[in-house]
């Protein structure tokens, strides 16, 4: 399905992969891919597989992301890497706000928006990540959850910097997990959210942002995702640690 939006669809390889097997995986991917024009493929490997992936990828259609950055440029931060360390690398993306370092480091919305307005200082593009629990939602809180998400971790952001950010729905009961998230459920999340995008900047920013659905994706549910009208790409965690299912999920996309 054709949109104004480009897709696109990224690989969050988690702490997954030694440098080898990561050169394997991305060497199949810029084979399998390299005539893909219609969607923006990026792929987040570790930290410690960022340089050699980044030479693997040169030349190719294939972008590098990261997967977390500090929101300090710099200094006694001891395990911390900063966005500049990224863009040594040619990293073009970052990973923010993942619901795994919400849950387990504790990141707030606040430090979310620090780091992205850190990334855009450093000219990365942050995949900024919002979703729901299972009982926000059972509870009826989804939108109110995914409000007050970007209200928080987008504050500061200005209409520019908007242009530069791609945002992420991942409801976190679908991720990992194996359930996704029905087509309507995505769309109206998805909707909704482009909703808060424009009443917290303007109608033109929200048309052009790019969405993302992650949690679950797989090849057999991608295309009917990708179909939905506001659904702009997806953010893949297991399937993207097989060359087959993340080729696979990006031809059905298209
Ligand atoms: C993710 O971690 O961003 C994700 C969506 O994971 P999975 O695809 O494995 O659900």
């Amino acid at each position: 399905m054709q949109k104004d939006r480009k897709l696109i669809i990224a690989g969050n390889w988690k702490m997954n992969k030694t440098v080898a097997e990561a050169l394997d995986l991305v060497g199949g991917l810029r084979r399998e891919l390299a005539s893909v024009k219609e969607v923006d493929l990026v792929v987040c490997p570790p930290f410690t597989a960022l340089g050699e992936v980044s030479k693997a990828i040169l030349d190719s259609n294939v972008r590098l992301g990261a997967q977390n950055m500090s929101e300090h440029s710099g200094g006694a931060y001891t395990g911390e890497v900063s966005a500049m360390m990224l863009k040594e690398f040619s990293v073009r993306y970052v990973i923010l706000g993942h619901s795994e370092r919400r849950q387990y480091y504790g990141e707030s919305n606040a430090l979310i928006s620090r780091k992205a307005l850190a990334a855009h200082a450093a000219t990365l593009k942050p995949i900024l990540c919002i979703g729901e629990t299972l009982a926000e939602r059972e509870a009826g809180q989804t939108e109110a959850v995914l409000e007050s998400q970007l209200r928080g971790s987008l504050a500061g952001l200005s209409k520019e910097h908007m242009e530069e950010t791609v945002l992420a729905y991942e409801p976190v009961w679908a991720i990992g997990t194996g359930k996704t998230a029905t087509t309507e459920q995505a769309q109206s999340a998805h909707a909704f959210v482009r909703h808060v995008v424009a009443s917290m900047f303007d109608e033109t920013i929200a048309k052009y942002v790019r969405i993302q659905y992650g949690g679950s994706v797989k090849p057999s549910n991608a295309r009917e995702l990708m179909s939905q009208p506001d659904v702009d790409g997806a953010l893949v965690g297991g399937a993207s640690l097989e060359v087959r299912s993340f080729t696979d999920i990006v031809k059905n996309s298209i």
